[in-house]
């Protein structure tokens, strides 16, 4: 028993604790969501690449509860200790597997890095053993490295391209609005950024599974994408990580043609910005989501991740749905934060926002609200004054050496 009274230690976009009790609350909202939105039975099996928070979690939950998944799911947690508390992404697991164990789901994970021939050999051998072939792959991976076959070591990095980057961003250290410069890109930290965050390791694992016969008539994957506003342009979509982007786009398309038989295929989705780990540590990001938030829920057409992925399956992914795209071959979940009137209140608002209006223009205050409860912080009817059980076990499925 390693029972304690567990306080946020924020540092930047990271908190080094997280709270079981608050993450173990969120996981349980969003199965709620997942259930009410979800149609029953009938997705079969389906692996998760990225699993254990953000959109793959979500992703997780809508299937296994929404839809009723044999769900194998891949992530890169740290286990909590006697005397630390694990990661949040472990926590959200530990509920989940709680959850799937009362109703008699299938839910199995994976901990370790998903880039490695180990990982993928071991979700090849718990398929052959304990499912059969997929019918739905989901590649939801936001990772700052990747060390390849090699053993070469490959950064992702977030820079502007050609020129300098300066505009408004956000100090989440010190709450405070400011100018933030970046230097743009040397050609190999463009290629870096590709090779981590890009299609390749995407279509790694669609070839593996094909070629090991793990693939079901009809297979269908998505990965997630994002192309957001002109106001992180520059540093986002027009930068390092937009290559990336547009790599894993095109891989998209590529492995469409390659799977399109039966209804199967491949899609990238383009996902609404929301507040997760990856997100907040992107320049301008926080700032941005801000001041969306602000217009969306004025609007009341605001989601977080766990609708995102609800609309997803609903509207493209339930069995018998066929997914509808953009000219470019996207499914478009960012459709309602690109409405032309949502960016223009964002736009017209933008150069106004300093530290005296950042509560009037913006929705700060929901942004550090979901920032902090992604670890398990500000969760409604959490006593975070009582000591609580930090080394929490998550059965885990053993890696191939
Ligand atoms: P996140 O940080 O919330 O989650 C990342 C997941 O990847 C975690 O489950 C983590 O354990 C796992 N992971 C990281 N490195 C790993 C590794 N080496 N091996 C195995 N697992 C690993 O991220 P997110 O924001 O949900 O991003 C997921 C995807 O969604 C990304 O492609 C991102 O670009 C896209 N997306 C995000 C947003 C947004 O606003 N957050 C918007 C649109 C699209």
């Amino acid at each position: 028993m390693s029972k304690m009274v567990v306080e946020p230690r924020i540092r930047g976009f990271i908190s080094l604790t997280s709270h079981p009790e608050g993450c173990a609350a969120n996981v349980r909202r969003q199965v709620d969501v997942a259930k009410v939105g979800g149609r029953g039975e009938g997705l079969g099996n389906v692996l998760v690449v990225g699993s254990s928070q953000g959109y793959g979690l979500s992703t997780l939950l809508t299937a296994v509860f929404g839809y009723g998944a044999n769900l194998l799911g891949v992530c890169f947690e740290k286990e909590p200790t006697e005397t630390k508390t694990g990661t949040a992404g472990w926590y959200n697991l530990v509920e989940a597997h709680r959850l799937a164990e009362v109703e008699g789901r299938q839910l199995s994970t994976i901990n370790g890095d998903a880039f490695s021939d180990a990982v993928k050999r071991t979700v090849v051998r718990e398929l052959k053993e304990r499912f059969g072939p997929l019918e739905l792959l989901v590649y939801s991976l936001a990772a700052p490295r990747r060390v390849d076959a090699e053993g070469v070591v490959w950064n992702s990095t977030l820079k502007p391209l050609g020129e300098r980057y300066t505009g408004k961003a956000f100090d989440l250290r010190h709450h405070k609005v400011i100018d933030a410069a970046l230097e743009p890109a040397s050609d190999e930290e463009v290629a870096s950024t590709v090779k981590v965050m890009g299609g390749e390791d995407w279509r790694d694992w669609i070839e593996l599974l094909r070629e090991e016969g793990l693939l079901a008539a009809g297979f269908r994957t998505v990965a997630y994408s994002y192309i957001g506003p002109e106001v992180s342009a520059a540093i986002y979509r027009r930068g390092t990580i937009g290559r990336a982007k547009e790599h894993l786009e095109a891989t998209g398309i590529e492995l469409n043609r390659e799977l399109s038989t039966d209804g199967g295929g491949a899609w990238v989705s383009i996902n609404k910005g929301v507040v997760t780990q990856a997100s907040s540590a992107i320049p301008a990001v926080p700032l941005y989501i801000s001041a969306v938030f602000k217009v969306m829920k004025e609007r009341e057409i605001h989601e977080g991740t766990i609708e995102q992925i609800v609309r997803l399956f609903h509207d493209h992914l339930a069995p018998g749905k066929t997914p509808r795209t953009d000219d470019e071959h996207r499914i478009r979940l960012d459709d309602l934060e690109m409405l032309p009137e949502v960016q223009a209140a964002v736009a017209e608002r933008w150069d106004s926002i300093d530290d005296d209006t950042l509560y009037e223009l913006t929705d700060y205050a929901g942004f550090r609200r979901d920032f902090e409860q992604l670890f398990g912080f500000e969760v409604d009817g959490v006593d975070y004054s009582a000591a609580t059980e930090v080394n929490q076990a998550l059965e885990l499925v053993v890696i191939e050496d």
